[in-house]
């Protein structure tokens, strides 16, 4: 599967590439996993837009801010934690 995708890689952008392994992929958990790893929404198929953010957060008792990032689909909405 991997040489399939390396192929493809090089002729097709990744939004593409989930299109066509939709088809062919066995799970659509590791369907979403290719799609999320090169930053295309799984279910528009659209970019995944990276957002990171500050919270405040405990280390080992003490108070400290933790960067969250996740990733969403401006034009469905789908979130990535
Ligand atoms: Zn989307």
């Amino acid at each position: 599967m991997n040489e399939i995708i390396d192929i493809l890689r090089d002729k097709l952008i990744p939004s593409e590439i989930v299109e066509l392994l939709k088809e062919y992929y066995p799970t659509q958990e590791e369907l979403d996993n290719y799609a999320i790893d090169h930053f295309v929404c799984p279910n528009c198929y659209n970019r995944l837009m990276s957002k990171s953010w500050y919270e405040p957060s405990e280390y080992f008792g003490m108070q400290v801010t933790e960067e969250v990032v996740s990733l969403e689909c401006e034009s469905c909405g789908y979130t990535v934690d």
